[in-house]
């Protein structure tokens, strides 16, 4: 038999609580009751434009009317964000307390920008984009992917998650260039890119992780947990990371993002 080193991840970087609408069954309360059972590091980074838009526009991030109710939430926006932040510092140290950072097209974050420092963890995602919601050819659509991409990173994300989810969802094509021009961008800007395993983007995420590896861009997990079952769930970064020979803590250690040496 086989000696196999016993690994771990010190934490997962993304995950969603009932402040995400599209959360199913996961909330602070049963996080808070679970205390003690992880032996990693949960953050909890529910979606910024969950967080500022008022409830009946919760939803309203990839439309036109995005930028209207961002001017218009900025009060109680603030207000909600505080709150949220209250409720996950409330669940003491196994826990973080952080947000998936969203923009708008013109690279605004949809978060009050001040209050962005005392995160202990910001995940940037894009999850709009207006060319692919107006049909414009492919090239116009990668464009703003890059351009928003860019925006995220220089508005000082730590971790990028998710990069290629937008993209691939609505069926446009990711190609190894992508990819490469990506972690150029994550190794000038020191940013990590995420192994993210609520949505698999298999074949882009091998592109990622193998120049990820090349060019020292660290890689930070996170399971995206919209669902109970995804906590503590980590097969598929596990899996991907042995296929490139990443296999002790010592080889995970090296590679993965770690928000304490940030
Ligand atoms: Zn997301
Ligand atoms: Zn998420």
């Amino acid at each position: 038999m086989s000696f196999v080193e016993k690994t771990r991840f010190h934490a997962d970087y993304h995950t969603h609580t009932e402040h995400s609408y599209c959360c199913e069954d996961i909330t602070t309360q049963r996080l808070s009751r679970s205390q003690g059972e992880w032996s990693h590091q949960i953050a909890i980074t529910d979606h910024s434009a969950h967080l500022v838009f008022p409830t009946e526009a919760r939803g309203r991030l990839d439309s036109d009317e995005a930028p209207a109710i961002l001017a218009a939430s900025a009060t109680d926006g603030r207000e909600r964000v505080l709150r949220y932040l209250e409720r996950v510092r409330a669940l003491g140290g196994g826990f973080l307390a952080g947000t998936e950072l969203d923009i708008l097209p013109d690279g605004r974050p949809v978060f009050p920008e001040d209050l962005l420092p005392e995160l202990d963890v910001v995940v940037g995602a894009i999850h709009a984009l207006p060319a692919v919601r107006r049909g414009q050819p492919v090239e116009v659509a990668l464009a703003e992917w890059r351009s928003q991409t860019e925006a995220l990173m220089a508005l000082g994300v730590p971790i990028l998650g998710h990069p290629f989810r937008y993209l691939v969802q609505h069926r446009l094509p990711v190609r190894p260039a992508d990819v490469a021009w990506l972690v150029d961008q994550a190794a000038a800007r020191g940013v990590a890119l995420e192994i993210n395993s609520h949505y698999l983007c298999a074949e882009p995420d091998r592109w990622m992780v193998e120049a990820c590896l090349q060019r020292g861009v660290r890689l930070a997990i996170g399971t995206d947990a919209h669902r109970w079952s995804e906590h503590g769930d980590f097969h598929y970064h596990r899996k991907l990371l042995a296929d490139y020979g990443i296999t002790t803590q010592a080889a995970l250690d090296a590679v993965l993002f770690d928000h304490r040496q940030a």
